[in-house]
């Protein structure tokens, strides 16, 4: 079994507990304009034209191609990740998958995250949550925790900034929970999009009655998309947002503080 990735960290600390290795998948359906991995946003591999000061625009600078994503074998990945197992059972980390979206390429997913177990091995999914439940439930008891993207509760704007409907990925997160799975939803803040007191109070709402969530992490607004899609010549739809100040993001917190939520920031 062959998939497609566009990277693979070592000893990654943001992708779940402890020293954990991330295997970045390639592929996504969603299109949120402030895409931070627009590398990983299509399920192929792809040669982009890259500049090496990462402005793609500016002509004084000779462009060169640069191909993104590998086809991989699962035993090809395994053998980097079981390379690791010191770091992560002396730090009670494990593996990540991320993307683009893992469950994008769902039986690849699997191979990996059985052969994960088999080799006792703490596994964390990281998604949009825009998947077929039927997907999810092949896979949830392989998992033993979800990363879980929640952007925005209205349905209206989640479909004007992410190019997709959030009923399925609602649905989802509540099924997980309601058979056990261990879930984290992780809330990226974009200015004056996702990080409104409005949504973030109807996330906090949304999460209330599922009573095995109690810790959500708020991920601050970073430049990192707008750099890449400056470097890859993507468009970057969200145009140029300012960073939240330490007092702006203290009171997002408190609006998860202040509905019983433990809350972290960064990943
Ligand atoms: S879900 Fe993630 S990878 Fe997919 S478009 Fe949105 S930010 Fe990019």
């Amino acid at each position: 079994m062959n998939g497609i990735i566009f990277d693979i960290k070592k000893f990654a600390i943001h992708d779940g507990p402890g020293i954990r290795t991330t295997v970045f998948f390639k592929g996504c359906s969603l299109d949120c304009w402030w895409c931070h991995n627009p590398e990983g946003r299509k399920l192929e591999t792809e040669t982009v034209s890259v500049k090496p000061g990462g402005d793609a625009s500016d002509s004084r600078i000779p462009a060169r191609t640069e191909v993104i994503g590998r086809d991989v074998s699962v035993a090809s990945v395994m053998e980097e990740i079981l390379k690791d197992v010191i770091f992560y059972d002396q730090s009670g980390g494990g593996v990540t998958f991320s993307g683009g979206e893992p469950m994008m390429q769902p039986e690849f997913l699997i191979e990996l995250l059985q052969l994960c177990k088999e080799n006792s091995l703490n596994t964390a999914v990281d998604t949009s949550g825009y998947a077929s439940w039927d997907d999810f439930e092949k896979i949830y008891n392989l998992i033993d925790l979800f990363l879980y993207d929640l952007k925005l509760m209205d349905d209206e704007s989640h479909i004007k900034y992410t190019g997709v409907s959030n009923e399925l990925i609602l649905e989802n997160l509540a099924r997980l929970s309601s058979m056990g799975s261990k879930v984290e939803p992780r809330i990226p803040l974009i200015p004056g999009i996702t990080d409104t007191e409005e949504n973030l109070e109807a996330i906090a709402e949304f999460l209330t009655p599922r009573k095995n969530i109690r810790q959500v992490v708020l991920l601050p607004y970073n430049r990192l998309g707008e750099d890449k899609s400056r470097k890859f010549d993507l468009t970057y739809k969200a145009g140029q947002l300012s960073v939240q100040s330490g007092d702006e993001l203290e009171n997002k917190v408190e609006i998860f503080r202040s509905h019983g939520y433990g809350v972290r920031i960064g990943g």
